[in-house]
């Protein structure tokens, strides 16, 4: 099982860390992917990258910090895509949801400069889109040629099935998390989740936690950690109406390919 877009590099966790990597590893979780949102995050998924044997990092400079980006940040995020155990670039990509006032310019203009910096790497993404589904898509379409074969994952994936069924086309795997869970729809949204996962072929899902948020039921209001991938995974297996150790073997498999780990 892999967990394959959580946040330890988020403050919350000085105090209990390593039980939380151990109920992970207890529960199955052989790997965890931490995903930077700006410099002085994706810097410290590297640096767990390193001190934790089964911890991947992913770095990047998420839709809402498209505005506050340090000068050089692009040299040193490619600086962090050469370091060991970096195995793409992300989050990344728009989100035009009322609680983010970055102006959509600026997103897509730092969006668009991580796309480039992926191309010139050869690295795959992680895309974090949220009520932005027309021009992710369109910018999406623009650089697909040059992008990786496999181009990544739209991690938290939710929108309709029109929008899903372009994600796919594009040839990107969509992640899932905790809020698959929850009943009803989100704010925003029209489209239950349990609809996208039922819509979503198993060789292009993903397993992922976004912890600390996105605490899946029955721990919902709580913190969420990787070792709640598992309730995820068990609930798409519901959804999918197949045993939890083929949601387990196909998932680990597909974040293997994108990623190459
Ligand atoms: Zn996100
Ligand atoms: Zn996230």
């Amino acid at each position: 099982m892999i967990d394959a877009h959580c946040h330890l590099n988020y403050p919350g966790y000085e105090n209990d860390f390593n039980e939380v990597v151990k109920r992970a590893e207890k529960k199955g979780v052989e790997k965890i992917v931490n995903v930077g949102t700006d410099l002085k995050t994706s810097r410290k998924a590297v640096e767990l990258a390193k001190n934790n044997a089964n911890f991947y990092a992913v770095v990047g400079i998420h839709p809402h910090d498209a505005n506050s980006v340090e000068d050089g940040w692009e040299k040193e995020i490619e600086k962090l895509l050469n370091e060991e155990k970096v195995i793409g670039i992300g989050e990344i990509g728009l989100d035009y949801f009322a609680h983010n006032d970055v102006d959509s310019k600026i997103q897509k203009k730092i969006f668009e400069k991580q796309l480039q910096i992926a191309i010139k790497k050869r690295m795959p993404l992680q895309i974090h889109s949220r009520r932005a589904a027309s021009d992710i898509i369109d910018i999406l379409s623009s650089y697909r040629k040059e992008l990786p074969d496999i181009p990544g994952m739209f991690h938290c994936m939710s929108g309709n099935l029109d929008y899903l069924k372009k994600v796919l086309n594009l040839g990107f795997y969509v992640g899932f998390d905790g809020n698959i869970t929850y009943k009803g729809i989100a704010p925003g949204e029209d489209t239950p989740l349990r609809d996208l996962v039922e819509y979503s072929p198993l060789e292009r899902l993903i397993t992922e936690t976004d912890a600390p948020w996105l605490t899946p039921v029955p721990h919902r209001g709580s913190r969420n950690e990787p070792s709640y991938v598992i309730i995820t995974a068990e609930f798409i297996a519901g959804i999918k109406g197949v045993s939890f150790d083929k949601i387990n073997s196909v998932t680990t498999e597909n974040a293997g390919k994108i990623f190459n780990i």
